[in-house]
C-alpha cells in the first residue's frame, strides 16, 4: 500500500484488480443490494437467532417543552429501542457482512468512476454544515 493512499484508495484498487466475475455494473449493483439485505439480517439474527440484543420499538415521543431546550436534551427522549450489545461471535458476523458490503460499494463506484473518498469527504462536511437536523 502507499503510505499516502487512504483505506478508500486502496479498497477500490484492490477491488479493482479482483473483480473479474462480476465486472459488469448490472452484477456490482444487484451484489452490493444483496450485500445490504445481509448486513440487516446479521443485525436481526443477532436478536432473533442469538439473543444478544433485544429489539422493543415504539413511537418515538418528544414532549413539546423540549423544543425550547438544547438540542442535546432531544437524545434523552429518543430510543434506539435496543437493549444489550453485540456478542464475540455476532459482532464478527455483522463486521464482515459490512465488510462485504464495502466491497460492493468498491465495485460499484469503481464502475461509476467514483472516488469514494470524495464522497465520503463531501458527506462529512454535509454533516458538519447541517449537524442535528441531518438526521430528521
Ligand atoms: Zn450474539
Amino acid at each position: 500500500m502507499d503510505t499516502n493512499e487512504t483505506k478508500c484508495q486502496e479498497l477500490q484498487k484492490k477491488v479493482s484488480g479482483l473483480l473479474l466475475r462480476h465486472k459488469s455494473v448490472l452484477d456490482s449493483v444487484t451484489k452490493f443490494q444483496e450485500s445490504t439485505a445481509r448486513v440487516n439480517r446479521a443485525a436481526v439474527k443477532s436478536a432473533t437467532n442469538c439473543g444478544c440484543i433485544q429489539i422493543n420499538a415504539k413511537k418515538q415521543t418528544i414532549p413539546e417543552k423540549v423544543s425550547e431546550s438544547s438540542i442535546e436534551d432531544y437524545h434523552d427522549f429518543l430510543s434506539t429501542h435496543m437493549q444489550g450489545e453485540l456478542c464475540e461471535n455476532c459482532k464478527e458476523v455483522v463486521v464482515r457482512e459490512i465488510g462485504n458490503h464495502f466491497f460492493y460499494l468498491a465495485a460499484l463506484a469503481n464502475s461509476l468512476d467514483i472516488s469514494l473518498e470524495e464522497a465520503l469527504e463531501k458527506e462529512t462536511d454535509k454533516i458538519d454544515t447541517l449537524g442535528f437536523f441531518n438526521l430528521s
